[in-house]
């Protein structure tokens, strides 16, 4: 992606009936570092609950010596780029309280659309918060409720909570409220974001996505059902549970496989790499390239896969047109004496030696502001290209997500109010396409009953409460 207005969410892994839990959870958490790298935490039990999280990305918030606190036979960990609340430490996940149910640690990753409405209410109840996510409300209510155990409270509070949630839990009881120990996921009703079961020899694991499985060698066991609960309280089996609300669809984020998720995953049954190869062959089959391009570039990481579709089914070459800098941070010193594009030129450079005189098919997997794209496009001008088609391997974003990715406001989106022509002329190509959100679906062998398609469509499947300042964890 061009952008770097459309952030990962965030993601969660969790190790039960391991003794190198805490370390396992911090390998998987290395996997799952592209959903979130803000701040990364890991909560560990061994009888007492153990906790470490900081700013940063995984390997500069965890060392040997802080690892090593970490001890238990099972830990939950959370990598996280903030939707709601700030980027501050108190932030940082996963969230670990005392509650009537024992210590109760949890990670989120999703959005709870009506956060803002249950928060007024709690606070109105005696509720004082201390952090500003939405993840803390899960954990009021769940302290609040009065039931037997951890798994009828969470049922019981997840009642009142709507929107996008895969959470994974840690708690010191087991189901019958006595001292032991569980670890529990759950998968909001629709599915929105992923979440799948996997196998470590006897041990359970659970992630966001199966890429954080193959570095520690587990298995995928399976995908946890949207509005499914899973009780994990030994190594033998698991318990599954139903939340009470059954809708008759699902509504897993089709980005995921777009943008977010990693191609070497398998999320919502799917290969990420399959799916985002088959995005680039249907945008060729609709927006064939026009006479006499010499090949085919992408933007470099995410639209490579695409491409390299677009590339087999049009029958170009492909080439690789960007050098994409890694090792850029977020924040860095600007050079005193004003540089053109200057935000852009630090992330990429394109070959000359790949790109003068040519004209080629640029491929990227989405526009959502329209100016780093513009940017781009003037350095592969400066750097003496021909004809620059652009093509775009989903459909125009005109509405911002509510359901856990971190998008501009819808006004800021400028697919939300430009024509693609005018989009075209904006960003200065030659030409500019669209995938079809008929054949986004189609690369992903689904429809709208199982994907959420919202922020193409601008349509939401449930009640948005705030449509501009209300973004949500
Ligand atoms: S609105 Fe877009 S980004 Fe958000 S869940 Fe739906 S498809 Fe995914």
């Amino acid at each position: 992606m061009l952008e770097a207005s459309l952030k990962e969410e965030c993601g969660v892994c969790g190790v039960f009936g391991h003794r190198d839990a805490g370390h396992l959870v911090y390998l998987g958490l290395t996997s799952l570092q592209h959903r979130g790298q803000e701040s990364a935490g890991i909560v560990s039990w061994n009888g007492r609950m153990n906790r470490h999280a900081g700013m940063g990305l995984v390997f500069d918030v965890f060392k040997k010596e802080n690892l090593q606190t970490l001890r238990g036979h099972a830990a939950i960990g959370h990598v996280r780029y903030s939707t709601h609340g700030s980027s501050v430490i108190k932030n940082a996940q996963p969230l670990l309280v005392s509650t009537p149910y024992g210590q109760v640690a949890v990670g989120h990753n999703g959005n709870f659309t009506n956060a803002e409405i249950l928060k007024k209410k709690l606070e109105l109840g005696g509720a004082i918060y201390q952090t500003t996510t939405d993840t803390e409300i899960i954990l009021h209510l769940i302290a609040k409720s009065k039931k037997n155990n951890l798994p009828e409270a969470i049922l019981h509070s997840l009642k009142r909570v709507e929107g996008a949630y895969s959470l994974l839990f840690a708690c010191d009881r087991d189901s019958h409220n006595k001292p032991g120990s569980m670890m529990i996921a759950v998968r909001d009703p629709y599915g929105f974001r992923p979440l799948v079961l996997g196998r470590l020899g006897s041990s359970w694991v659970v992630a966001s996505e199966t890429c954080a499985f193959d570095l520690i060698g587990a298995k995928t066991e399976r995908e946890i059902e949207p509005g499914e609960m899973i009780i994990i309280e030994n190594n033998r089996n698991y318990k599954s549970v139903r939340l009470a609300e059954r809708p008759t669809r699902s509504s897993m984020c089709i980005f995921e496989f777009i943008y977010f998720a990693r191609p070497d995953s398998k999320i919502f049954g799917k290969s990420v790499y399959e799916v985002r190869r088959e995005l680039g062959r249907q945008l060729a089959r609709e927006a064939p390239p026009p006479p006499n391009i010499h090949s085919v570039i992408a933007v470099p990481d995410s639209s490579v896969v695409a491409a390299l579709g677009y590339a087999e089914q049009a029958r170009l070459p492909f080439e690789i047109g960007f050098i994409r800098s890694h090792y850029v941070g977020r924040t860095f010193i600007e050079p005193s004496k004003p540089m053109r594009d200057f935000r852009a030129r630090i992330k990429y450079n394109p070959i000359r030696e790949s790109l003068k005189g040519k004209s080629v098919v640029l491929i990227d997997d989405s526009i959502v502001r329209g100016t780093t794209s513009r940017k781009l496009i003037r350095m592969l001008r400066d750097a003496g290209v021909n004809q620059i088609h652009m093509r775009i391997s989903s459909p125009p974003i005109v509405g911002s997500c509510y359901y856990g990715i971190d998008t501009p406001t819808t006004s800021e989106l400028i697919a939300s109010s430009h024509s693609v022509k005018q989009i075209r002329d904006f960003i200065g190509v030659d030409s500019l396409s669209y995938l079809s959100i008929e054949g986004m679906l189609r690369a992903a062998k689904g429809s709208t009953n199982q994907y959420c398609v919202s922020c193409f469509s601008g349509k939401y499947l449930t009640k948005i409460y705030q449509e501009e300042s209300g973004k949500q964890s």
